[in-house]
């Protein structure tokens, strides 16, 4: 057992991946001994991840607040503590928080044989994000 007091810095989420402030705590980064990637990530009020897709899929599990997670082609879908979303490998999908509530999530990832856990690509409009 390894235990990990809480401790480090809140990472501020970049421009390239997410529109408005979005704050990140890392729980576990790929290693050697296991490919899982797990982060606990706050949306403020209008803040959502940009388009993008992981290899292996993703698990977010919401903690706090009233979000929402859109997929190509669906209308956007409200999410709430407690809720489960699985994204499948490829799955081009987004997710972030409402226009007036935060939203916290746990996001839990498999990284590929090459070390990544996502593909980013383009911002959602406006119009993509109120559908
Ligand atoms: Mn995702």
């Amino acid at each position: 057992m390894k235990y990990v007091q809480s401790s480090g810095t809140t990472a501020t989420g970049p421009a390239d991946w997410f529109t408005g402030a979005v704050y990140i705590d890392g729980v576990q980064s790929p290693s050697e001994d296991s490919p899982l990637s797990c982060a606990h990530v706050r949306f403020t009020p209008g803040a959502r991840t940009v388009w993008h897709t992981h290899p292996k899929g993703q698990t977010l599990y919401v903690t706090d607040g009233i979000g929402y997670v859109g997929t190509r082609g669906e209308a956007v879908q409200e999410i709430r503590p407690g809720d489960v979303v699985f994204i499948a490998p490829g799955e081009e999908h987004w997710h972030g928080a409402t226009p007036d509530r935060f939203m916290a999530h746990v996001a839990l990832n498999e990284a590929d044989e090459q070390g990544r856990v996502v593909t980013w690509l383009d911002p959602v409009t406006e119009e993509e994000y109120s559908r």
